[in-house]
């Protein structure tokens, strides 16, 4: 491997773990950030698993649709050859009812004129010839019945009107030459010569036929398919009912589109029974007969809502548990920024006065004579020590003089108001004040307004001159720029103080 890319790799390390550093530190120092991280992937998460899941939906409605399209076809195609076969023999029964000779023979020869080129279908009630004024004249299997007229039935009644029908497709009806037998008629009209109406030829289908048709398809538990006619009367229906036969779904809005497209697809409730269904529909060509395949939507997304709940279900568990992991990480994260920050501030803090304690005090006054000694500023410092506490303490005990120390280091604190200011406790009774940015006149003021304040207390102390607790402070002020050093200050601040002492104390000495 050439040394570019190793030190392109390289790099490349050295970014990732300087990022990961950075978001650790982020996360670090807003342990809520984890929480929030981890809420918002699960959401994501789930986010994508539902559109999955919902794509999924969509497909299996797809498919549905596919599968039914291509069962229509099935069923259309069938129907259509069928209608076909039969037409040709209604044609071929005209052809020799029209011909005079056909009614000069006599018998079987009559019969087997009109009949033999008519089809002998598996469903074929019968085919019969039937007068102008609605008596059947022939039947294939030879039979007549002439009490029984044939009149009022619409096949008859819509050759008779039109001479231009052609093809007509009957509703159902009980025949009446065959025992009650649920059929549709298929008639072609028959002609005198000179075109006054002699008839029709009349094939009627058992509905049996359709029945049969439709127990071939398959649309799962709640599904149906079903045959209409382009009037809305329904043919069959699977599953079968007697009663449903000859009714009309006219009405119904699912029928209003399928009658106006040739063919199409939607989903509706049905009107039969109220089921959900995805319904797709075709006319067959060359007959007024719609074929419809509908599977139930509950049957069709049956397989995929047991996959969704599966992985929805799977999806929010694993999320919820992430998700309280991240607040639980995020809680403990806290709890840890919270300890270590309390850690901080104990070991910065004097127990006794809550001020700052010596190692603030060191480390500050170097940062604050750097910083000075760089800006050209002045930096002053005051140090200041209880009168006579030795003697507090003979009188008043140890506990008091703790008391004494809390509240002289409050009062000293509240003389001192500027933020970059620090009071430290710097050992026993004594305390420093660092004061950056400040001249001598400025310290000499802050440390009288502490000596002030803290005889303003009150605090009684019998064996002092003054009566009452007092503090003297020494004041030392410098340029950094100019040389020393932040312990030159210190001592020199030590000395004034020494020098209040001797003068008396309960007063400030100042030295520039
Ligand atoms: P001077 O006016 O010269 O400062 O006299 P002084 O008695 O205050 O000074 P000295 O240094 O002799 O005594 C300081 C005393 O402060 C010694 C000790 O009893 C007392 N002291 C130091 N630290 C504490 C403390 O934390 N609590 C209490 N109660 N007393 C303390
Ligand atoms: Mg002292
Ligand atoms: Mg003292």
């Amino acid at each position: 491997m050439s040394h570019r890319v190793l030190s392109a790799r390289r790099r490349w390390r050295k970014t990732f773990r300087r990022q990961g550093a950075a978001i650790m530190q982020s996360v670090g120092r807003h342990p809520f950030y984890a929480g929030i991280a981890g809420t918002f992937l699960a959401a994501a998460m789930a986010c994508l698993t539902f559109m999955t899941l919902y794509d999924g939906r969509a497909d299996a409605l797809s498919h549905a649709h596919q599968t039914s399209e291509n069962l229509v076809a099935i069923i259309s195609s069938d129907v259509a050859r069928n209608v076909e076969i039969y037409d040709l023999s209604l044609e071929a029964m005209v052809d020799s009812a029209e011909d005079p000779a056909t009614w000069l023979l006599i018998g079987r020869l009559r019969q087997s004129v009109l009949f033999d080129r008519a089809t002998t279908a598996a469903y074929l009630g019968g085919a019969y010839i039937v007068d102008a004024n609605g008596h059947v004249l022939a039947s294939q299997n030879g039979e007549l019945n002439p009490t029984v007229r044939l009149d009022d039935r619409d096949y008859f009644t819509a050759q008779q009107r039109s001479p231009a029908m052609g093809l007509f497709v009957s509703h159902p009806f009980h025949s009446r030459l065959r025992g009650g037998n649920l059929s549709i008629g298929l008639t072609r009209r028959i002609n005198a010569q000179g075109g006054a109406f002699a008839g029709v030829a009349l094939l009627a289908i058992r509905i049996e036929y359709f029945e049969r048709l439709l127990d071939t398809i398959s649309t799962g538990e709640a599904g149906s398919v079903f045959i209409v006619l382009d009037d809305g009367t329904l043919l069959a229906r699977k599953p079968f009912k007697e009663s449903d036969v000859g009714t009309s779904i006219a009405s119904s809005d699912m029928f209003i589109r399928m009658a106006a497209h040739e063919q199409g697809s939607y989903v509706t409730a049905s009107v039969v029974d109220g089921v959900k269904r995805i319904f797709t529909y075709a006319h067959v060509p060359g007959t007024p007969l719609i074929a419809v395949v509908a599977p139930a939507v509950t049957d069709v997304l049956a397989e995929w809502r047991k996959r969704s709940l599966i992985a929805g279900g799977l999806t929010m568990a694993l999320g919820g548990v992430f998700v309280v992991l991240s607040w639980l990480l995020a809680f403990t994260l806290q709890d840890k920024i919270r300890a270590q920050a309390e850690l901080v501030r104990l070991a910065a803090t004097d127990p006794l006065t809550g001020l700052s304690n010596r190692r603030v005090l060191d480390t500050r006054l170097d940062e604050e004579w750097r910083r000075a000694r760089r800006n050209g500023s002045p930096m002053s410092v005051l140090f200041v020590d209880v009168d006579h506490f030795k003697l507090f303490n003979d009188t008043y005990g140890h506990a008091a003089g703790d008391e004494v120390l809390a509240t002289v280091s409050e009062c000293i604190d509240s003389a001192v108001r500027r933020s970059v200011d620090l009071v430290a406790r710097y050992g026993g009774e004594e305390f420093a004040v660092v004061l950056p940015d400040t001249s001598e006149s400025g310290a000499s003021l802050v440390a009288e307004k502490i000596r002030r304040k803290v005889q303003g207390l009150h605090l009684e102390h019998g064996n002092s001159d003054h009566g009452t607790v007092t503090v003297s402070v020494g004041c030392a002020t410098c340029l950094p720029s100019r040389g020393g050093s932040a312990l030159d200050l210190m001592a020199a601040a030590d000395q004034q103080l020494y020098a209040a002492k001797s003068a008396g104390r309960n007063q400030v000495k100042s030295a520039a």
